[in-house]
């Protein structure tokens, strides 16, 4: 009997490891990749996100076939059914799958009634298993990423110096909170022309109505390795010199300024953690490249990516049901339809959402994020709605992301306070406010701008377990400082906005 493997569509590289086990006797190794229309069709999802994942599987088992695996590649509704066909016709006594990053599919191949054996192989997508990871927790009281992400820099050798870090500190954040102030010169990003395969992917998306949200064209991702090492070389070269500084700013019509946009590619494994991360110590060392931003973007990658990867699963599956505040408002609608709001920071990142299905960092944290979690919107719609609308999401990274960072959901297990704030954030850190028919300075009376007065609402509304968050006490200190008629002329505001966008 044959040992056959099934390639999922987030596992688009040659070292994975189900491809890895088999790799001496690949041309007698049946492989299968399967688009599901079924699975695109359970929850909404932006049409470049399904343009990407399905082209990135179309190249990736032309490359496969080149390199000499047999491929076999359906389009279908369910997964079951191909399989069994394909299991049948190859005489596969052993099915290899890579274990899959995100539970729920993870829950699907568990559940598949096949007529062979299931080996499920350990995952190598990311630089800690999560055994690793489940070590290096348990070992400590609090899970601070700064801890976890010194202790990947001492595990990889990553700008070391010995036992110390490069440049004698591990962080240099400080440095990199600069407002977007006067003209700022930004880099182009490197986008692509659609080849005949996903212009044919875009076609059939269109004629089977498949697509539920965002604009399908013009779709500018790459959807192959090449691609995105591409898209890698750009931004060492174009970018990451200046990476640091400018990274939380936000501009009217700079989608993407600095950033890398090597999210969609990492995650599909068209690139890898640990190569991006050397890639771009190497550029330091030999380019003399400003410490703050090599070290700020090593921190994304080797800190942020791996810790959130490794909550998700450290943490039980009922992680994504908490709602540490009892947040239970619906999703304002304007939230699927840009144009619906006059309120131009959330107008703006919207736009550029339905457009390319990417925001950078500080846009989804404290723009999308925030506004949700101080109207008190339901963490799991919120959730869902990130799910939905952006083209680098998948479960590991949003239930970490929206559910803990952005929503507090988790009452602290990862964030150290809640990511809430006020217009005031926005208004230094983006040019947003200048073109706004709220006035940024308001939380009362005519042109209140809404993040404010939701921010001292939510303030209020949460108090008493915010005390417990130590953090939180020098603005609840001016909370308590205000006085009753303002705070009842806040809650006045925020009561009829709530009304006024109940969908
Ligand atoms: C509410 C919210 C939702 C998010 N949803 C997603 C998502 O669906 N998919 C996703 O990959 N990231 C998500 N992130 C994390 C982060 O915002 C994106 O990874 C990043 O903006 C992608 O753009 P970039 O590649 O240009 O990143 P850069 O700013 O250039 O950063 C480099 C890389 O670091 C990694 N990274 C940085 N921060 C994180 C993080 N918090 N979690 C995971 N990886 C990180 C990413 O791989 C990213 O590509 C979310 C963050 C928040 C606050
Ligand atoms: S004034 Fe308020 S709503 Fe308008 S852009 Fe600024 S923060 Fe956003």
């Amino acid at each position: 009997m044959a040992t056959g493997i099934w390639v999922l569509g987030d596992q688009l590289w040659i070292g994975q490891a189900a491809l890895s086990s088999c790799e001496a006797e690949k041309s007698q190794t049946p492989v299968i990749l399967i688009e599901s229309r079924h699975s695109a069709q359970k929850r909404p999802y932006h049409s470049q996100k399904l343009v990407l994942v399905w082209s990135g599987m179309r190249h990736f088992a032309e490359e496969l076939r080149s390199a000499g695996w047999q491929v076999t590649y359906e389009i279908t509704d369910n997964f079951e059914p191909a399989l069994l066909k394909w299991i049948q016709q190859n005489g596969i006594g052993e099915l290899r799958v890579m274990v899959p990053n995100d539970r729920p599919f993870m829950q699907l191949i568990q559940n598949l009634q096949l007529d062979c054996s299931l080996n499920l192989i350990p995952n190598n997508h990311f630089l800690w298993s999560k055994a690793e990871f489940q070590d290096w927790a348990n070992s400590r009281k609090r899970l601070l990423m700064e801890d976890f992400y010194r202790e990947g820099r001492k595990r990889f050798n990553i700008l070391m110096d010995g036992n110390k870090p490069i440049g004698d500190k591990w962080n240099f954040d400080k440095q990199n909170r600069r407002p977007p102030k006067g003209k700022l010169t930004t880099p182009t990003p490197l986008w692509f022309e659609p080849d005949e395969i996903t212009r044919s992917v875009i076609e059939e998306i269109k004629t089977q109505n498949l697509a539920s949200y965002g604009k399908i064209e013009p779709f500018c991702w790459g959807v192959t390795r090449s691609d995105a090492l591409a898209v890698v070389e750009h931004f060492l070269t174009q970018c990451l010199p200046t990476f640091g500084p400018y990274q939380d700013a936000m501009v009217t019509g700079e989608e993407t300024l600095w950033h890398s946009l090597i999210s969609p590619y990492l995650n599909l494994g068209l690139l890898t953690p640990m190569e991006v991360i050397a890639a771009a110590q190497k550029a330091y060392l030999e380019k003399n490249l400003e410490l703050n931003s090599v070290e700020g973007f090593i921190r994304q990658v080797l800190g942020w990516r791996e810790y959130m990867h490794g909550i998700y699963h450290y943490q039980d599956e009922d992680y994504r049901d908490l709602n540490w505040f009892k947040h239970s408002e619906p999703l304002p609608d304007f939230y699927w339809h840009s144009s619906r709001t006059d309120m131009n920071c959330l107008h703006q990142v919207l736009k550029q959402v339905e457009k390319t299905g990417y925001a950078h960092h500080i846009q989804r944290l404290m723009v999308l994020s925030n506004f949700a979690l101080i109207v008190g919107v339901s963490p799991q719609e919120i959730e869902a709605w990130f799910h939905a609308t952006f083209v680098d999401a998948y479960d590991w990274v949003m239930q970490t992301n929206v559910i803990g960072m952005g929503q507090f959901a988790d009452g602290g297990i990862l964030a150290s306070k809640p990511y809430a704030s006020s217009a005031n954030y926005i208004n230094k850190m983006s040019d947003y406010c200048k073109n706004c028919t709220y006035d940024f300075k308001r939380r009362t009376g005519d042109k209140a701008c809404p993040f404010n007065f939701f921010y001292w609402d939510f303030l209020s509304r949460h108090q008493e377990q915010l005390r417990s968050q130590g953090r939180m006490n020098l603005v609840l200190g001016n909370l308590q400082r205000m006085s009753a008629e303002e705070l009842a002329a806040i809650q006045a505001l925020a009561t009829q906005w709530r009304e006024e966008n109940k969908s």
